[in-house]
């Protein structure tokens, strides 16, 4: 039988490409978007979910009720509840207050026992959800905590998957690798494989104004002056990631809420794509990047879109949120006259 899966599990990976047509138009370079969202949890983070409790697994960390536990309500939670439930082990999430109902409604309807936690309290306070999720880890025989952030197992799912497919989808022809980095896994994993292959690629993180990364792989820092709120969910930190092989990096761009907005609609507009924002917030970065680097038309570029739109209809889609954030362009459909192009 072709094209039939034991479980859903099976779908996880090998994600299409598409090509860009309008977006990067300006750019003479052939642009790919790789679509995370096709995995069956709609993210990137299925790969890093699957790969951690299958390496657990092999190490005889976990039998069957075993529970696995991790601190997020964004889309690691997602992945996390997925295997969980196909492996038969529990799922227990502590996340923050101050998430949406509607997310929670995810997470428990794929079998997550979810623990909301303060957001108001510092890191190492017992109620914070680091605490909270440590302690039950700490507290439950056969669990294992994912700690997506500082488990190098993120950045091993990557390499072992994104970064030969891009290679292979390219035809080896890939320059230049973009990507959002929050953990940094996707893009560090992806940088090391692809690397190896060819060390000319150019790989280029994309930050969030309000995020200490880039300033830290320029100065080895953290310039507590860069660190501000930002709406744009999943990228950008106010700690460093172990996740996050700076060395892989040639170069970050920091992008803002405002216009990673207006790109998100761009490209669902005129690609017919639904990508979530941060999918926009890379696009954005590559267009600000091809405003001081050279790109020929020889160059072939890939964008790593992270996760689906249907996750943002609340946010980045919402009419009435972009002009509560004061996005006035938020209704203009034709984009070249927000852009300027
Ligand atoms: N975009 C979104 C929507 C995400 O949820 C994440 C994961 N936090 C990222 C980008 C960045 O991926 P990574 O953690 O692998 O750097």
């Amino acid at each position: 039988m072709n094209n039939v899966y034991d479980n859903i599990l099976g779908l996880i990976g090998n994600t299409p490409m598409v090509k860009l047509n309008k977006v990067t138009n300006s750019i003479p370079a052939k642009v790919f978007a790789k679509l995370e969202s096709c995995n069956p949890g709609h993210s990137t983070k299925d790969r890093i979910a699957l790969h951690i409790i299958e390496d657990a697994e092999q190490k005889g960390l976990l039998q069957p009720g075993s529970v696995i536990v991790e601190t997020t309500s964004g889309n690691t939670g997602f992945s996390v509840a997925m295997v969980s439930i196909v492996k038969g082990y529990d799922c227990v999430l502590a996340v923050s207050d101050k998430t949406k109902p509607e997310k929670i409604a995810y997470l428990k309807a794929l079998g997550a026992k979810v623990y909301i936690c303060p957001a108001n309290v510092p890191a190492d306070d017992p109620r914070s959800y680091y605490e909270v999720a440590k302690r039950i880890a700490r507290e439950t025989p056969n669990s294992i905590y994912i700690n997506q952030y500082f488990n190098e197992l993120n950045i091993d799912a990557h390499y072992l998957t994104t970064g030969p497919e891009i290679w292979e989808q390219t035809e080896g022809r890939i320059t230049h690798l973009f990507g959002c980095t929050g953990t940094g896994g996707t893009l560090s994993g992806s940088a090391k494989f692809l690397k190896e292959k060819n060390p000319n690629i150019k790989i280029i993180g994309v930050d969030a104004d309000g995020s200490i990364l880039k300033g830290f792989h320029e100065t080895g820092t953290i310039n507590p002056l860069d660190i501000k709120p930002y709406q744009i969910e999943g990228m950008g930190k106010n700690l460093i990631p172990a996740a996050l092989l700076f060395d892989q990096v040639d170069e970050f761009v920091r992008v803002n809420d405002e216009m990673s907005a207006y790109r998100t609609r761009e490209i669902a507009l005129k690609e017919a794509i639904m990508g979530g924002y941060t999918s926009g917030a890379v696009t954005q970065g590559l267009l600000q990047y091809a405003n001081s680097h050279p790109i020929s038309e020889d160059d072939v570029i890939v964008l790593i879109y992270p996760d689906h739109g249907s996750r943002y209809i609340t946010k980045v889609y919402s009419d009435q949120w972009m002009a509560e954030q004061g996005f006035v362009n938020n209704c203009v459909h034709n984009y070249d006259e927000v852009f300027g192009t």
